[in-house]
């Protein structure tokens, strides 16, 4: 049959007909739902059900749904969104990258706790896969946490290195006792320096946000996570459910059986190029700062303790990037390398802030640099932070 005998509303399919097919009265391409005019409004609300955003929404259609115009039709509808419109931040990065890529899912995980409309939650994420868990605290006793954690390792397995904050919580008796019992690692993070926590924070961004969009619009916010544990990330085609689990998990959105059928997804390689590429940036400026030893006389950045850059001493390196200092009052602090800054002059009678200082440059808060100008894919002009001017989007 020739195109232009078809009637107008299927001769756009003729150009593909040979990867349509039909299975119990649906039709595919490939392994697409072809949407019929009349669903199609209600596909595109079950896509943004959970306010994934644009790119979020059209990521996830374009896994299991095809019509002529959906893009387009997804935008148009998301755009209108007002609590899209009123909540969405900026796309965020999946993390800061600072710490080795696991080689396993579930393998390294990082937990951390905050508070939203009066409520507290744990959350915990696979660094891997950046499939995180959510939990309502009915209170943030250590043993509540611990309680939590071990139903995550029932399901998930045991992951070899766990790594929070130096919160109660995670510094108590019992969660010693629970590393050891269970044999994993505990590693806790630097104060005041998020970064090195980064696929945490990311996760916790992430879930107030969708926590905050359930509470606007009365949705269960339990599908909303189905949702987004489903939607592909940015850069990487697969999703957390995908790298965690080698499969999706069924949600409202129609689907071919195929899709739902575990497959090992060898995102790694993806994502250790993704990541390099982040991590060369960050190293560059890591690698600047140059390594510490103990006794080097350091200035550690103003923060709870100093209300200046005080002077201190290194007692000793705890990781490759951070260290714990001594204050000339006696306090021992434990701080990043990117708070402390070399002291090139050992004596007393230097007693000028080393403000022009090379280190205190780089060390600087790099949100804070010059940002650069960029244009999204629907022509509007973002600001894109300096220090994300490497990334690639
Ligand atoms: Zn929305």
């Amino acid at each position: 049959m020739n195109k232009k005998d078809l009637p107008s509303d299927v001769a756009h399919y003729h150009s593909f007909q040979e990867e349509l097919s039909t299975q119990s009265g649906v039709v595919f391409r490939g392994e697409r739902v072809v949407i019929p005019d009349k669903l199609r409004g209600d596909i595109v609300q079950r896509i943004h059900s959970s306010h994934l955003g644009i790119e979020g929404c059209l990521r996830r259609a374009r896994e299991c749904v095809y019509w002529l115009g959906m893009n387009d039709q997804i935008k148009t509808f998301v755009e209108k969104c007002d609590i899209c419109r009123s909540m969405d931040v900026k796309q965020q990065k999946e993390t800061l990258w600072s710490h080795e890529l696991p080689r396993n899912p579930w393998s390294k995980v990082g937990t951390d706790i905050f508070t939203l409309h009066n409520r507290s939650y744990l959350i915990t994420v696979d660094y891997l896969s950046n499939f995180w868990e959510l939990d309502y605290l009915p209170d943030t006793k250590s043993t509540t946490v611990i309680h939590k954690l071990k139903a995550h390792f029932a399901r998930h397995g045991i992951p070899d290195v766990v790594v929070s904050d130096n919160g109660p919580q995670y510094i108590s008796e019992d969660f010693k006792r629970f590393s050891r019992q269970w044999e994993f690692k505990h590693k806790t993070s630097s104060p005041g320096y998020p970064q090195s926590n980064g696929m945490v924070e990311s996760a916790v961004k992430t879930a107030k946000r969708l926590l905050k969009k359930g509470k606007a619009d009365g949705k269960d916010p339990y599908l909303a996570m189905l949702d987004q544990r489903n939607t592909p990330s940015q850069g990487i085609k697969a999703s957390p459910a995908q790298r965690l689990f080698s499969r999706r998990t069924r949600t409202l959105m129609p689907m071919h059986d195929n899709l739902l059928q575990p497959k090992v997804v060898h995102t790694q390689q993806g994502q250790i190029e993704n990541r390099k590429r982040q991590a060369a940036y960050y190293n560059r400026h890591a690698k600047d700062l140059g390594t510490l030893k103990q006794g080097d006389r350091v200035r550690v950045q103003p923060g709870e303790h100093n209300k200046t850059w005080t002077k201190a001493t290194v007692v000793k390196p705890v990781d490759h990037r951070s260290y714990d200092v001594q204050l000339d009052s006696g306090n021992i602090l434990r701080r990043n390398r990117r708070h402390l800054r070399k002291d090139r002059v050992t004596t007393a009678e230097n007693t000028k802030p080393a403000d022009g200082n090379r280190d205190s440059m780089i060390g600087s808060n790099p949100i804070k640099d010059t940002p650069v100008f960029a244009v999204t894919k629907s022509g509007r002009k973002v600001i894109r932070p300096h220090y994300l001017k490497d990334y690639v989007q």
